[in-house]
């Protein structure tokens, strides 16, 4: 049940935020037992009840749940079965991340340091038709290494190891997309030199070793996600603090809350930090354009 509620918790604020209109939009997150929770067709994000959500295998068959499997279900099949650390997949029409992908732009120039570190590069995947095999397959080339995927003429993808870090993920992706529009509005936007996301990638590399605060998978140890909201929402957030967190999330590393904070860092963190290596940094580096 705590999942459905979770699940549902999202489903309201993807329809609040006004990322999606009328029943667009699906979300789902991985359970426990590999089984994928997912909304069900046709229904308003901000009306869906716990018990509407569907239970279905990673092969797409239905297990429990009255209503109708999303017909985006392929979307996120393809994510859990690319991706072993893609706990949650979120997939809304938010207006300006979609008036990008309708107009043919994908966001793949370095403009914000916090997105090159929580989403990197965001490509345009070509159209398909809604439903159909057409919208994974054009998901197909960006799949594994991307976090936030546009599609052209419909809408956008997040995936999260979490449905906290794929919420957040759209959430940063149409923040970023807004001001993108305005910035190109006033002329802009300019962009990050090669040189400066080197730096950004070496300082959140070199400079904050980080310890994972807890596991997701594991509700008995002491840090809960409960308890860890309360701690984000309680206490200002450095943005350095932020900036490694995201990092370990752009490394795909599923232990890690990438929205988290550690509470107290001591030195001790930082013996064996779990970091990005080189190779991954130029991996990075070469998934933007310059
Ligand atoms: P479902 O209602 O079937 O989940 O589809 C909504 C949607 O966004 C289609 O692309
Ligand atoms: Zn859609």
């Amino acid at each position: 049940m705590e999942e459905r509620l979770e699940l549902v918790k999202f489903c309201r604020k993807v329809y609040d935020k006004g990322f999606v209109s009328a029943t667009d939009g699906n979300l789902s997150l991985r359970l426990d037992s590999g089984r994928i929770l997912i909304t069900p067709s046709g229904k308003n994000k901000g009306e869906v009840q716990p018990e509407d959500l569907i239970i279905i295998d990673t092969n797409g068959n239905k297990l429990e749940g009255k209503g109708k499997v999303s017909t985006e279900a392929k979307i996120h099949l393809l994510a859990y079965n690319s991706r072993p650390e893609v706990n949650a997949v979120v997939h809304c029409h938010p207006v300006y991340a979609t008036a990008f992908a309708t107009a043919g732009i994908e966001l793949t120039q370095p403009v914000f340091p916090e997105v090159i570190l929580s989403l990197g590069k965001i490509p345009l995947c070509k159209y398909g038709t809604p439903s159909t095999d057409e919208l994974p397959d054009s998901m197909k080339p960006y799949i594994n290494h991307a976090w936030a995927l546009l599609l052209q003429n419909h809408g956008a993808v997040t995936l999260g190891v979490s449905i906290q870090d794929a919420y957040y993920k759209m959430e940063k992706l149409e923040h970023a997309a807004q001001t993108i529009f305005i910035a190109k509005v006033l002329g802009g936007p300019t962009t990050l030199s090669r040189g400066n996301v080197e730096k950004l990638l070496r300082i959140a590399q070199s400079t904050y070793g980080i310890k994972p605060n807890f596991n997701f998978n594991n509700p008995s140890l002491p840090n809960t996600k409960k308890e860890d909201e309360q701690l984000i929402s309680s206490r200002p957030v450095s943005y350095t603090e932020i900036i490694e967190n995201r990092l370990k999330s752009r490394a795909g590393n599923p232990k890690v809350n990438p929205f988290g904070v550690n509470n107290i860092r001591t030195d001790k963190d930082n013996i064996e930090p779990d970091r990005i290596d080189e190779e991954e940094i130029n991996r990075i580096i070469k998934e933007f354009k310059f």
